[in-house]
């Protein structure tokens, strides 16, 4: 297992649950019981300088992704964001880059109704947590364990764009501005992940990478996975710059697409396509759910494709396990 997931499976066997908690760690929010049959969502990520996003990010960029790869999390639940918290580490006290970081921040909390309630300010390297809240009805919750043999599986909108952008970046070459752009201002897809409610049997958003998100949907649902490769949805940027073949490592291994990935019994899949096209979401079937575990990649012949690494890692493997 990834040295961050066993981590996270230490920290998971020791943590305290108690009645108010439906759904703990393993999701991308945790449910806390709400009133009536609604639920608290609940979700928290953090970007580090350098890590999430190279150091030269324009600070109003910084600000609205961090808040944007919260709404992606409660998106990935189906649940309408209601407020967030920040917490700022900084290395020096900069009131114009803490406006700019506003201007983004701001801009995407007030484009989805959320709420800034509370925070904290600290000194030093350049670090930003926000936790996310949000509500929805707790049957509805779209969560990674529910994916069945036989279910189609979709994803939103393209892949690939932020991976190529981060390439480039890391390659010293100058990046495309329409690529570039999913890597700064991602959309969580949060009108879309509220309209697959009652749909989607199981879903995620690609953070980490498709391999990787997709992954965590199979180990949840105890289900393997036969994805068809040339279908993988892309951006005509990344389609003008980036060959089929090429496309594919980025597609399915590099991060930071915040699109979701959901599963649908066959018979829902056109009433999900539907729903989001009101939404001027695009949906893609990419594969389906077999039995057994792992994930089978095809190409156009059919042959079996092989990728090696399966999603950004925090950890090299010499941490301790
Ligand atoms: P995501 O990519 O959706 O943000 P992660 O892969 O970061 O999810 O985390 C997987 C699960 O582990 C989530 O439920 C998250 O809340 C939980 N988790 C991650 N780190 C910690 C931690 N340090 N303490 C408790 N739970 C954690
Ligand atoms: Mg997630």
């Amino acid at each position: 297992m990834d040295v961050e997931f066993s981590l996270i499976e230490r920290i998971r066997r020791r943590a305290l649950k108690t009645d108010a908690v439906l759904l703990g760690i393993g999701d991308d929010a945790a449910l806390l019981r709400g009133t009536g049959d609604q639920a608290v969502v609940v979700c928290t990520d953090t970007l580090v300088a350098g890590v999430h996003f190279p150091p030269e990010t324009a600070p109003a960029d910084i600000g609205w992704k961090a808040l944007a790869v919260n709404l992606s999390d409660l998106a990935a639940m189906g649940a309408r964001p209601t407020a967030c918290t920040l917490a700022l580490t900084l290395p020096e006290a900069d009131a114009a880059w803490i406006e700019a970081f506003l201007d983004g921040f701001c801009a995407l909390a007030g484009a989805h109704g959320v709420a800034l309630i509370g925070g904290d300010t600290t000194r030093g390297p350049l670090c930003i947590t926000v936790t996310a809240l949000g509500t929805v009805a707790a049957q509805q919750a779209l969560r990674r364990d529910g994916a069945q043999h036989g279910d189609v599986i979709c994803v939103t909108g393209t892949l690939g764009d932020a991976a190529a952008a981060v390439r480039h970046w890391q390659a010293g070459e100058p990046t495309d501005a329409a690529l570039r752009q999913r890597l700064d201002r991602p959309e969580p897809r949060v009108a879309a992940g509220q309209a697959l409610r009652g749909v989607a049997k199981a879903c995620i958003d690609i953070s980490d990478g498709l391999l990787a998100d997709l992954g965590h949907v199979l180990a949840a649902s105890g289900v393997g996975a036969e994805l068809t490769l040339p279908a993988l949805p892309s951006s005509s940027a990344l389609r003008e710059r980036v060959h089929e073949r090429e496309r594919w490592p980025l597609q399915l291994a590099g991060g930071d697409d915040y699109e979701l990935c959901f599963c649908v019994p066959a018979v829902q899949l056109e009433s999900a396509r539907a729903q989001l096209a009101a939404l001027g979401v695009a949906c893609t079937a990419i594969g389906q759910i077999i039995e057994g575990c792992g994930i089978v990649c095809r190409d156009h012949e059919g042959r079996e494709y092989s990728v090696t690494r399966t999603g950004y890692r925090h950890f090299s493997e010499s941490v301790p396990q």
